[in-house]
């Protein structure tokens, strides 16, 4: 039998697998619960996308709308630190790319339609010599090489593969919504760190309005707690004053609750688990999405190889090749965010004292910063 991977999941990461493999010429089929449907709230969410997964999504022919950072400034925001990354000091074209959420998944599903099944699930699976079988929601059967999760959290399937895992519920939530602010230039991304908040301006282009960020602003507190709409709007008051601009909200506010986990292991005989099914990550460093495409990448590359040399891609041991080149990068990107996040929340006078010197120190430091900047942008590879 030809080789061919199933993939279950058409989130943004599990088409742009597809993606990768129509590139190499490996047959795959995608299998989507809920495909979108068109809403009022689509022009709000925003991703952040580093520099080389942006560059290769280009490559793959995925053209969507962007503004291109080029200077991302982070602020304490009860002292004086700060600290600037640009990308001319690492010589790099652009840090990262400010896309709209819906937009990039719409043009993505776009290109995989038709592998694509939908309103359709795998509800079990089994592993056999030649690969395996999936069963789906409507009694039918599929059969594949290898079997990919990209059902993002609280996969049922990865839970079967991977019961182990670390986690973490931050009790927070991220609110998200599009601003106006005409002091910053639209390559310029800020992030305030305000006591246990967090607040992110990205550019983005939304139509033909000017000026235009992005929010990603995470808060204590649990969903559906009630806050209203004048009460997220008053609370803006402190970060207009730290970066002396008025911020003109001009959509409506998403929320999300924030959590983290990470599977301790990613693959079994003919199925392995890639991005959010895997992993999920506090969005202060915009890197969630960015470690789930790397996944997709690194998978799609092992494939290949093994593809070209008649090796079986269902095979645990050919499978542990992949979990090996991103285990260890996904697990140091988790740890580094949470250890930021922790950085962050001190509220001891002393503890803030030195934290906004290193923060004036570590400016002045460019060997350091760039060795953050290539982590960042996915430069670092295994
Ligand atoms: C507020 C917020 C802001 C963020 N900002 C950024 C950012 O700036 N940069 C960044 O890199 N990341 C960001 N992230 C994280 C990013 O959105 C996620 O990492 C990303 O969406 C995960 O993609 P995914 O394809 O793995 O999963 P998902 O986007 O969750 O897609 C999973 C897909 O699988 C489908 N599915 C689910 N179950 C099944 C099933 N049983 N069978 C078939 N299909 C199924 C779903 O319908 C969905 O289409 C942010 C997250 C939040 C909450």
């Amino acid at each position: 039998m030809k080789q061919s991977v199933l993939i279950s999941g058409g989130g943004i990461v599990g088409t742009f697998l597809g993606l990768e493999l129509a590139a190499r010429n490996i047959p795959f089929k995608i299998i989507e619960r809920d495909l979108p449907e068109p809403s009022k709230f689509d022009d709000i969410r925003s991703l952040t996308l580093n520099s080389t997964t942006h560059d290769r999504l280009q490559a793959l022919g995925v053209e969507t709308a962007s503004s291109a950072i080029q200077e991302m400034k982070v602020l304490d925001g009860l002292g004086t630190g700060s600290l600037s990354f640009t990308a001319q000091e690492a010589k790099l074209d652009y840090l990262a790319a400010v896309l709209n959420f819906s937009k990039l998944r719409n043009s993505l599903l776009q290109k995989v339609s038709s592998s694509m099944i939908h309103s359709k699930e795998i509800t079990s699976f089994h592993a056999h010599q030649s690969g395996i079988t999936g069963v789906l929601s409507d009694g039918s059967e599929l059969e594949a090489s290898l079997l990919v999760v990209a059902e993002g959290r609280n996969s049922k399937l990865a839970d079967l593969i991977a019961p182990q895992k670390t986690q973490k519920n931050y009790n927070q939530i991220a609110r998200t919504f599009l601003v106006q602010i005409h002091k910053f230039t639209p390559d310029q991304a800020i992030q305030v760190f305000h006591e246990q908040e967090i607040f992110a301006l990205m550019p983005y282009k939304s139509g033909d309005s000017d000026h235009i960020f992005s929010v990603v602003w995470s808060v204590p507190g649990v969903m559906g707690a009630g806050e209203s709409q004048d009460d997220v709007l008053a609370d803006l008051a402190k970060f207009e004053k730290k970066l002396a601009c008025k911020i003109k909200p001009i959509s409506d506010i998403l929320s999300f609750p924030l959590f983290a986990h990470h599977l301790d292991e990613y693959c079994d005989t003919g199925i392995c688990v890639i991005a959010d099914s895997a992993h999920s990550i506090h969005p202060l460093a915009g890197q969630g999405i960015n470690l789930g495409l790397a996944d997709a990448s690194i998978l799609a590359e092992e494939i290949e190889k093994g593809f070209n040399t008649g090796q079986n891609i269902g095979h645990i041991s050919f499978l542990k090749k992949y979990e090996l080149r991103r285990k260890a990068i996904n697990a140091t990107m988790l740890n580094g965010v949470d250890l930021i996040f922790k950085i962050f929340q001190q509220d001891n006078p002393y503890f803030r004292v030195l934290r906004n010197l290193g923060l004036n120190k570590i400016d002045n430091f460019t060997y350091l910063k760039k060795q953050f900047i290539f982590y960042a942008s996915g430069i670092y590879k295994i």
